[in-house]
């Protein structure tokens, strides 16, 4: 049974106050908190297991090395990859995205070469394409979504050309709270010869995935949204991709052997992991995502989707408030605007002084925030630990703040 009141008690930044109140913590699509797993997990590799990994024969390079690759499997395990070789240990969805742009995407696009982007994609999984927009003349092709927030994963198929060499997607957006059907998507860009990136940054924290039943040749994940530390993540890169990929960055590690006019590469997933990697952030990476396994990642969606249903049922009453992303298949991640002269900024702003914390700005989705036409919204986002009662606390606060600025 999900015990949501046991859950909290794993999490200890969640029984402390901000401006004098309870925390409401509503701001888990920028980053979640960590259980106290992950931060004894921390504790302890640095206290009793520490040192460099994969260069050293003595014990705690070892232990340090063995607790660092068993990451690599849980990972694989987590997205359900074929092979752990397959998954490539980085900073976050940032540097992974990054690296298939350099790696794989930059020496095989020329002028005019397309990729397909959503509208609803985070910077991350715009500006690396820009990139190659600047340097390269690749073109940018945009999908927008429905007037519900939704993506329909036809659209995003009627717009493959035979110039199409990527479509690069979110498989669930951090304003709208939209999941995007990219298993229908890669079946569809597979069959015309087209891979497809998926940013998984925000739906592998609410829902269970699967990238061998998705199909897809890349599937990036952060660790500090999945209630890991920050500066952790992986992509997965199917093999076949990694085998068409150069390095990225040079350095330690990447390498087999080093002369004055020669190098060769490491095997993959190494070939792509230069110089000291985030050892700790790994390891407690690791910690966290088994945290979410034993909890069940079928479990912590079905829960969410309820705090979702109760958050919307409560939001749909407040007829001053507009709601962006209405569809159906989203997960409780919820972006607004009020009526009125409140800003996104005040209302965050009100709402921190009853110790609710959410996101107000642009949320790194530039070309979203134009085409909602909106400057900046509010966001509440939800994780496996907030309730219904602070949903209750969040609504009280939205009607305060109401009541400030109408
Ligand atoms: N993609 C999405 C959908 C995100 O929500 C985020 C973070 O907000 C990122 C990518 C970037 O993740 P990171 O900053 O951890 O690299």
């Amino acid at each position: 049974m999900y015990d949501v009141e046991t859950i909290r008690k794993d999490f200890p930044i969640l029984s402390r106050e901000v401006n004098g109140k309870p925390l409401v913590y509503l701001d888990n699509g920028a980053s979640a908190q960590k259980p106290n797993v992950v931060i004894d997990a921390i504790t302890n590799a640095y206290a009793h297991e520490y040192s460099n990994v994969h260069r050293g024969l003595h014990y705690l390079s070892n232990v340090a090395t063995e607790k660092y690759e068993a990451v690599r499997g849980t990972v694989q395990r987590f997205l359900n990859a074929a092979s752990e070789n397959e998954i490539v240990m980085n900073s976050g969805t940032t540097e992974g995205i990054n690296l298939i742009a350099y790696s794989w995407a930059m020496p095989r696009m020329e002028a005019g070469d397309e990729i397909i982007l959503s509208v609803m994609e985070h910077h991350a999984n715009i500006v690396p394409w820009h990139f190659l927009r600047e340097r390269q003349g690749v073109k940018l092709v945009w999908v927008d979504v429905d007037e519900t927030g939704g993506l329909d994963p036809q659209k995003v198929l009627d717009a493959i050309t035979p110039k199409t060499k990527l479509i690069a997607v979110t498989h669930l957006s951090n304003v709208l709270g939209s999941r995007v059907d990219v298993k229908t998507i890669t079946a569809g860009a597979h069959a015309k010869g087209v891979p497809v990136l998926v940013d998984g940054s925000q739906a592998a924290v609410h829902m269970p995935v699967d990238v061998r039943d998705i199909g897809c040749d890349f599937y990036a994940i952060t660790g500090h949204k999945l209630y890991g530390p920050s500066g952790s993540g992986a992509i997965y890169i199917r093999a076949d991709r990694q085998a068409e990929m150069r390095p990225f960055m040079g350095g330690g590690d990447m390498i087999r052997e080093v002369h004055k006019d020669a190098i060769t590469w490491n095997d993959p997933p190494m070939k792509f992991e230069a110089g000291t990697p985030g050892i700790v952030q790994q390891i407690g990476l690791g910690v966290a995502l088994h945290y979410m396994m034993d909890l069940g990642m079928a479990n912590i969606a079905a829960y969410e989707n309820t705090l979702r249903d109760y958050t919307r049922t409560r939001l749909d009453g407040l007829n001053w408030l507009n709601v962006q992303g209405t569809t159906q298949d989203k997960a409780a991640i919820f972006s607004f605007t009020m009526t009125g002269a409140a800003h996104a900024h005040d209302i965050s702003t009100v709402l921190d002084k009853k110790g609710v914390a959410v996101r107000a700005g642009q949320h790194c989705v530039g070309p979203l925030m134009d085409y909602l036409g909106v400057s900046a919204t509010c966001r509440a986002s939800f994780g496996l630990y907030n309730t219904e009662a602070e949903v209750d606390t969040l609504i009280d606060a939205l009607e305060l703040c109401h009541e400030l600025f109408d």
